[in-house]
C-alpha cells in the first residue's frame, strides 16, 4: 500500500515570519519532520511537493489543472492521494478536482489546518494522519473504501463538492451541511457506506479533464440591487455564466428590470444557476412567485448545490464545452458526481 502526499502550501506549513510576525508557508521537510508519527504507518508515504508552496487564498485553476497533473500522471503508481491545502479555498478545490478527476477509484483526501503543525495544541497532526489512514483504508476485497475527492477535518470526512468552510475560528472548520458525512473518525473509524460514491461498473477509467474557463461570476441579491450595476455586469461580453445567491428556496426581488436583464442574459447564452444564500436546505423556484419568475427567465436550478461546486463545475463545462450553453445547461441540471441532489 503506499499513499502519495502532495503539499500545495497552508496553515499547516506554515511558520511565524520573525520580521513581521505573519504566518508564511514553509518547506514540506519542515512540515514532515513534525510528525514522526508518519514512521509508524505500513503505508509507505511518498511526497510532492508545489514549489514555492502556497496561501490557498493564492489559489487558482491553473494551480488546479498542474495538481490533477500530479495525481494523474501517478495514478498508477499510488493506491490513494492525500492532498495538504490552505483551508480558505479548500471547497474550491476540493469541487474543481471532482469534477476534473471523473470516474476516480482511489480516494483523494483534502486536509489541512486551522494552526500550523508546528504549534502545541495544532490540529493539524490528527488532520494529516486520519487523513492518510482513510485514504488507505480498504474493503476486504482490496477495493477502495472511499474513492471519492473528499475533505477530511475535525473528526469528519465529507464529499469534497459538498463542503464548505464554516469557521475560521473552530478547529470544526468546515460542514457538508446538503450531505450527510462519508465517515466520522472517534475512537473508532466509521464508514457510512452507502453515502459513498463507487464508479458504476464500465466507468472504471479515470477520465481527466484539464481545460477550465474561469469566465464565471458570482452575483449575491440583497434588497436595493441596482439595474445600472448589475446591468453593467450581465453585458460584460467575455462572462459566461452567473452563480446567482438567492434568498431563501431561490426567490428573488420581482423588480421587473431584473427579470427581463436575466431574460436577456439568458437569450445571449449566458448561464444563470441559482444557489441559495442559506447554506442548508435547496432551491425550489416554484414554490414562491419571486422564484418562478426567475424559473420563467430561464435561470436555472442549482439544487442543493454548494456556491463553490457551482462555480468549478461551470469552470468545468465551460472549459468542456466552449461554444454550447444549452449543453452546459443541461448538465447543470444532473449531479454529475454526487454534487447535487436533483
Ligand atoms: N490562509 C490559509 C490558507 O488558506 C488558512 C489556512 O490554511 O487555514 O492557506
Amino acid at each position: 500500500m503506499n499513499i502519495l502526499l502532495i503539499y500545495t502550501g497552508g496553515t499547516i506549513g506554515m511558520n511565524h515570519n520573525p520580521a513581521t510576525g505573519a504566518l508564511e508557508p514553509f518547506d514540506f521537510g519542515h512540515l514532515l519532520s513534525r510528525v514522526p508519527e508518519l514512521a509508524q504507518f505500513k503505508t509507505e508515504i511518498d511526497s510532492y511537493q508545489f514549489e514555492p508552496p502556497i496561501d490557498s487564498s493564492d489559489m487558482t485553476p491553473d494551480f488546479w489543472t498542474r495538481l490533477a497533473h500530479v495525481i494523474v500522471d501517478r495514478y498508477q503508481d499510488y493506491d490513494g492521494f492525500v492532498i495538504l491545502h490552505g483551508t480558505d479555498t479548500m471547497s474550491y478545490t476540493a469541487s474543481a478536482l471532482s469534477f476534473m478527476l471523473q470516474n476516480l477509484t482511489k480516494p483523494v483526501i483534502l486536509t489541512g489546518s486551522q494552526l500550523p503543525i508546528g504549534q502545541l495544541r495544532t490540529d493539524g497532526k490528527e488532520n494529516l494522519i486520519t487523513s492518510i489512514e482513510m485514504a488507505s483504508a480498504r474493503h476486504q476485497d482490496g477495493t477502495p473504501i472511499v474513492p471519492e475527492v473528499c475533505v477530511y477535518f475535525n473528526g469528519h470526512l465529507m464529499r469534497g463538492n459538498r463542503t464548505t468552510k464554516k469557521s475560521a475560528e473552530e478547529f470544526d472548520a468546515f460542514e457538508s451541511f446538503n450531505y450527510p458525512h462519508l465517515a466520522d473518525a472517534g475512537v473508532n473509524i466509521t464508514y457510512h457506506e452507502e453515502f459513498i460514491h463507487h464508479p458504476s461498473k464500465g466507468q472504471q477509467r479515470l477520465q481527466a479533464y484539464f481545460n477550465l474557463d474561469p469566465s464565471v461570476i458570482i452575483l449575491s441579491l440583497f434588497p436595493g440591487v441596482r439595474e445600472d450595476l448589475i446591468r453593467h455586469m450581465i453585458d460584460t461580453p467575455q462572462l459566461r455564466s452567473i452563480v446567482m445567491r438567492t434568498f431563501g428556496s431561490g426567490n428573488a426581488p420581482q423588480s421587473p428590470w431584473l427579470i427581463s436583464a436575466l431574460k436577456e442574459a439568458t437569450r445571449r447564452g449566458k448561464v444563470i444557476i441559482n444557489i441559495s444564500q442559506c447554506l442548508q436546505g435547496r432551491v425550489e423556484m416554484g414554490r414562491y412567485d419571486t422564484g418562478y419568475q426567475l424559473q420563467e427567465a430561464g435561470v436555472i436550478s442549482g439544487y442543493d448545490g454548494t456556491v463553490e461546486s457551482a462555480v468549478t463545475k461551470l469552470m468545468y463545462l465551460q472549459g468542456r464545452y466552449p461554444d454550447n450553453p444549452d449543453m452546459i445547461r443541461r448538465q447543470m441540471k444532473q449531479s454529475l458526481c454526487g454534487e447535487i441532489t436533483v
